[in-house]
């Protein structure tokens, strides 16, 4: 069964951490000795590489730093949610054009790659269970939205894709949660 813990390192490129975070974290957490978000020791198994984050470590300062940090599996979907949460939110301001086009497709990775942990997960499920259909309903959305990206369109557009997809990510994922930890038999 493909899990979310397999498809981590598929994920890790979507995922930015805040820079409230980035600006109080000890080095070990900047340097991916650590967690970033939990703070636990890595090791070569545990250990999901996050892209560069760059940063100023206050507002007044000119200077740009740069991490490479990294997560531990278990917070790499919760870090996901986080992210994905951010870009779908209302208030949300769009990035740069390039910017935005990697970010529209870093998404469509990571969507691409959270349907199958759901499939798994929501066939364990009988069928017609209220978390199976649930899960059917969220995934058929999410096919619909990485299907239909629009051909054209002004920035404004092409970020409203991006929060489409975005919003499939947390659904997604709150989806796995919901499977993962109801009852298996007898359950709805
Ligand atoms: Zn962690």
């Amino acid at each position: 069964m493909t899990t979310l813990s397999d498809q981590a390192q598929v994920f890790a490129p979507v995922i930015r951490l805040d820079v409230e975070v980035l600006r109080s974290a000890p080095w070990s957490e900047l340097h991916g000795r650590s967690c970033a978000r939990c703070g636990t020791g890595l090791s070569p198994e545990t250990a999901v590489d996050l892209a560069r984050h760059d940063y100023k470590i206050d507002d007044w300062v000119n200077h740009v730093s740069s991490c490479r940090p990294r997560l531990c599996r278990r917070c790499v979907p919760l870090q996901l949610r986080d992210t994905a949460s951010a870009i779908a939110a209302d208030d949300a301001e769009p990035p740069v054009p390039h910017h935005l086009a990697a970010l529209v497709s870093r998404l469509s990775v990571a969507l691409g790659a959270l349907i199958p942990v759901v499939e798994a997960a929501a066939e364990r499920h009988p069928a017609g269970s209220l978390r199976r259909a649930g899960a059917e309903a969220g995934l058929s959305e999410a096919r619909v939205r990485l299907a239909h990206p629009p051909r054209l369109g002004d920035r404004g557009r092409r970020f409203a894709h991006a929060q489409r997809l975005a919003r499939s990510v947390v659904c997604l994922l709150d989806h796995v949660a919901r499977l993962t930890t109801a009852p298996k038999v007898g359950a709805s």
